[in-house]
């Protein structure tokens, strides 16, 4: 039966799984060094963000327990894409995890409506993809959420 094309995905997967799924994308996309907290995980790992990689990503999301997270690894273009999948399938953003490693791109975490944007370069600013606000970048790299924390950079009506 070699004829199936299907990435075996799920394989070792167990239904209702309930820990971290650790997706990377591409050479250098890895999620190993990525502490789960002692929950269980499992590791997948694609080329890139093809149909059929983001296919088999869903069936896997699919089978899994609701409240599972997801660990996203690779090309700032591939992490996005899977991360629309996994919104789709329900996921919260507090429930995904991007791990950025293009050169420059940073992940900033938006303390208005807790939504990460993928920076691209070394600019100091970034609109949040969530709320659209401008988020001043600083340099504090938050371990817990894997991502830099932004802060409004014009705070025109203090509340
Ligand atoms: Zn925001």
């Amino acid at each position: 039966m070699s004829s199936v094309s299907m990435p075996s995905a799920t394989a070792g997967l167990e239904p209702g799984f309930r820990g971290v799924i650790c997706a990377s994308f591409g050479p250098t996309g890895d999620t190993a060094g990525h502490d789960t907290g002692g929950q269980p995980r499992h590791d997948l790992r694609f080329e890139s963000a093809t149909p059929e990689s983001l296919a088999a990503l869903r069936s896997v999301l699919g089978n899994s327990h609701v409240g599972v997270r997801l660990v996203l690894a690779g090309p700032a273009a591939d992490i996005r894409a899977a991360a629309a999948v996994a919104a789709d399938c329900g996921l919260l953003d507090s429930e995904v995890t991007l791990l950025g490693n293009e050169v420059g791109a940073r992940v900033i975490y938006c303390p208005h409506c807790h939504t990460t944007t993928i920076m691209q370069g070394a600019g100091s600013e970034v609109e949040c993809q969530g709320c659209a606000i401008t988020l001043a970048v600083t340099d504090h790299f938050s371990r817990r959420m894997s991502a830099y924390l932004g802060y409004s950079a014009y705070a025109e009506e203090a509340s």
